[in-house]
């Protein structure tokens, strides 16, 4: 129970489509996220789900049922919106209650079942309090044992995460996640968070103006993204425009060929496919090594330190040829720091592993 398949679906508003042919299949139990920037269509597909709207195109199927055209309470799903939605004038038990109360339960199940949740989010004292004498955090918990207390098939969760500080969303990542596993529920989260969706997701679908672009566990989005958009999305990376002649790239990075000709005047690749043509390479910020002497190894180059900054954990160093800007992120261990620390200007040699290294052609 909980499976959810989305089949061809699309909605229009005024004729400019939210999100169309989306075709999913989210499986029983699965922390699936819907990621994407702003206005990409992840709430109205969430929307959809739910029930909140209806689909112009294609069909919502919950547990092989069609409940494309049924209303939200004839669904068995779950919300957490974003600002919460709590109401303001009933207190913490009264709001988990609520839905009890629709779905005609006894008083004496009502108050067990909002004990259980209530102690099951860490709020087992909370039951009197107004809405208003409870921190974002607690309100954040208030709205998850709302809709969990009803026990849906399926739990939407619509950035519940984005009104939190930085420290309490940690935890709530954590505790959701604990949450979620324990209780078997079949989730599907909206952010546009891309650390939230690589901790949080069994499974993640990347979102771009209202089209799923790639799906695949956060390993298979992050190391092997299928476009420019993912590779930049989800993580950072550098991205450069290459041509590719039988398993070289060459990138052009500004100098001339002429009398400078020699290593630094355009940047040769050793790449993993044999193609020929134009493509995007990519490589992430920490697959780049950086050493203070030349490095016999394919793929390594002279380059000119612009930028080094230390981020506690991670050290950032900016470095250039000609006009190409890489940037590096090493672990703040000793990789560097067994010789003088570079300063900018400095000349350094950087190596691109060939395994490391992604050719997108979109
Ligand atoms: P965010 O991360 O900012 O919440 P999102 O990816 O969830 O964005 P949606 O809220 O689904 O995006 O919006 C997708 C597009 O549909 C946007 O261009 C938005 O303006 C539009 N849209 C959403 N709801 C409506 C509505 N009720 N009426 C008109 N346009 C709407």
């Amino acid at each position: 129970m909980g499976t959810v398949v989305l089949d061809g679906v699309g909605k229009s508003f005024d004729g400019v489509w939210a999100c169309s042919q989306v075709d999913l299949t989210i499986e029983k139990g699965e922390f699936f996220t819907f990621l994407g920037p702003s206005g990409c269509g992840k709430t109205t597909l969430l929307r959809l789900i739910a029930g909140f709207i209806t689909p112009q195109s294609g069909a919502v199927y919950i547990d092989g049922h069609d409940v494309t055209h049924l209303p939200p309470e004839k669904r068995n799903v779950g919300m957490v919106f974003q600002n919460y939605s709590l109401f303001p004038y009933l207190n913490v038990r009264q709001n988990i209650e609520y839905g009890l109360t629709i779905q005609k339960k006894s008083a004496r199940e009502r108050k067990d079942i909002a004990s259980l949740y209530m102690d099951m989010v860490g709020l087992a004292d909370f039951g009197e309090r107004k809405i208003s004498e409870l921190s974002g955090g607690e309100q954040q918990r208030v709205a998850l044992a709302r809709s969990l207390a009803v026990e849906p098939e399926v739990l939407l969760l619509d950035e519940p995460l984005s009104n939190l500080d930085a420290r309490l969303r940690d935890k709530m990542r954590a505790e959701i996640k604990a949450l979620q596993k324990r209780l078997g529920i079949t989730t599907i989260f909206v952010t546009h968070d891309q650390t939230e969706a690589l901790t949080l997701s069994d499974r993640i679908a990347v979102f771009d103006k209202g089209r799923v672009v790639q799906v695949g566990t956060p390993h298979q989005v992050y190391d092997t993204p299928r476009n420019v958009l993912v590779a930049k999305f989800v993580g950072d990376t550098n991205i450069f425009s290459a041509t590719l002649d039988n398993g070289t790239a060459r990138l052009e990075n500004g100098m001339s060929h002429g009398a400078e000709s020699g290593p630094e005047s355009r940047l040769e690749l050793r790449v993993p496919s044999a193609e020929n043509g134009t493509c995007h390479l990519s490589i992430r910020p920490q697959n780049i090594r950086l050493s203070h002497t030349p490095v016999n190894e394919p793929n390594s180059f002279k380059v000119r330190l612009v930028e080094r900054q230390l981020n506690g954990l991670w050290i950032d160093t900016i470095v250039q040829v000609g006009e190409i800007t890489l940037r590096v992120a090493e672990l703040n261990t000793v990789s560097l720091a067994a010789g003088p620390e570079p300063q900018p200007g400095d000349t350094l040699w950087a190596t691109l592993p060939e395994t490391a290294i992604r050719l997108l052609y979109e």
